[in-house]
């Protein structure tokens, strides 16, 4: 646990929050500034400050929860959608540097706009960026 850090004070029970799930190693929270109604946080209980750091037992793990928590909030919300975000460095829009996923509940004409500008390749760079990152996995 880093003691600067709100998100470890937060998921490790030390600052209240409106939390919908907890087991040993996460705990899921609303966010106080809600993109829309229902917008979570899934937190590890461990200080990881973004995806670079986390461990694949970790990693498994978020994305079962994701899962079912989007299916909770499916029933209990009546949600239309769902996006599933995860920004990582100040670039990307990370602000607090501890883990988080959001799962924003979407409702039609929710107002919100959560996208990106599409850009433009050539198969050729697809090809070699496909190539340069096969080759540091498996
Ligand atoms: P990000 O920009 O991906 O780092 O997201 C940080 C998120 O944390 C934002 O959506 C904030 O509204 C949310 N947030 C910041 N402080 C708190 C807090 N004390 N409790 C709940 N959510 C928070
Ligand atoms: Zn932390």
């Amino acid at each position: 646990m880093n003691t600067n850090c709100i998100f470890c004070k937060i998921a490790n029970g030390e600052i209240p929050s409106s939390t919908l799930y907890e087991d040993d190693a996460f705990r899921v929270i609303l966010d106080v500034s809600p993109a829309t109604k229902g917008h979570a946080l899934i937190l590890p209980k461990q200080h990881i400050a973004n995806i670079f750091e986390m461990d694949d037992s970790t990693a498994e793990k978020v994305f079962v929860l994701a899962s079912r928590i989007a299916k909770a909030m499916k029933t209990a919300l009546n949600c239309d959608g769902l996006n599933i975000v995860q920004n990582n460095g100040e670039v990307a829009g990370q602000t607090v540097f501890h883990f988080h996923l959001h799962i924003i509940p979407r409702y039609n004409e929710d107002g919100q706009h959560i996208s990106w500008i599409p850009g433009t390749s050539e198969a050729e760079e697809r090809e070699s960026i496909a190539t340069q990152i096969k080759a540091l996995l498996n």
